[in-house]
């Protein structure tokens, strides 16, 4: 086993653990691996031993390392998503974490519609009210939901959120277990089932799989540092 196989095997076990320590069935929660900064060789390692769900943070990199690939990976974007870039992401990418404001999920649905495409999103919410970071903030929240909720092109799925880089393990599974309650809120609202929710990076995925994460986001665990 190579060294990257090793490490992605060892965060699934770690998640595996946290599940069963929660009363979660380990199969309910998804890895993905970030491997956005990492090039195409490092991802084909992972590939040849079976792994299949790979996440980028930028258009660009996404559409080269799709290029030189096979075509049977699932890939998923995680970045902010420029207007200018909609199109390149919808062509590729099944599904679209960082969906945070009404003109770029209406954009997304349009532009699909264009592809012949259905990518499934998810709302990226700014739990912890950081002005850096990206997400809407909880009160557009229901608003943008709504809209979501009704566009014909695209398959809304669920939340993501990032909790703060330099939180404690309380803050951190404050804003996990909020977004979990925003999650089950909304979908009682609208009446909708909102399966997924992104949540878990390589310092705090266990936290998140405690508190309901179904899709961890894990880049330098399993690839080293960037
Ligand atoms: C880079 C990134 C990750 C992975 O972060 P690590 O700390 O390397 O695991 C997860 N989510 C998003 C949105 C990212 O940009």
């Amino acid at each position: 086993m190579s060294t990257l196989q090793q490490n992605y095997s060892e965060v699934l076990e770690r998640i595996r653990r946290a599940a069963e320590a929660s009363g979660r069935r380990a199969e309910s929660i998804r890895l993905l691996a970030v491997s956005k900064t990492f090039p195409a060789e490092a991802i084909r390692e992972l590939y040849d031993a079976g792994v299949r769900l790979f996440g980028e943070s930028r258009a660009p990199e996404l559409a080269e390392k799709a290029a030189a690939l096979p075509a049977d990976i699932e890939w998923h974007f995680i970045g902010r998503l420029q207007a200018n870039k909609v199109r390149k992401v919808v062509q590729i990418a099944r599904m679209i974490h960082s969906v945070d404001t009404l003109p770029l999920l209406e954009r997304i649905d349009r532009i699909a519609g264009e592809e012949g495409r259905r990518p499934e999103i998810l709302l990226e919410v700014n739990v912890s009210g950081e002005a850096t970071k990206a997400g809407t903030a909880p009160s557009a929240l229901e608003r943008l939901a709504e809209e979501a909720a009704g566009c014909r092109n695209l398959v809304f799925c669920g939340l993501m959120t990032m909790a703060p880089a330099d939180a404690t393990e309380t803050e951190i599974a404050a804003v996990f277990e909020t977004l979990r309650r925003c999650r089950d809120a909304l979908a009682g609202r609208l009446q909708i089932a909102l399966p997924v929710l992104s949540m878990g990076m390589s310092g705090d995925f266990e936290i998140a799989v405690r508190h309901g994460s179904t899709l961890v986001r894990v880049g330098s665990s399993i690839f080293g540092g960037r």
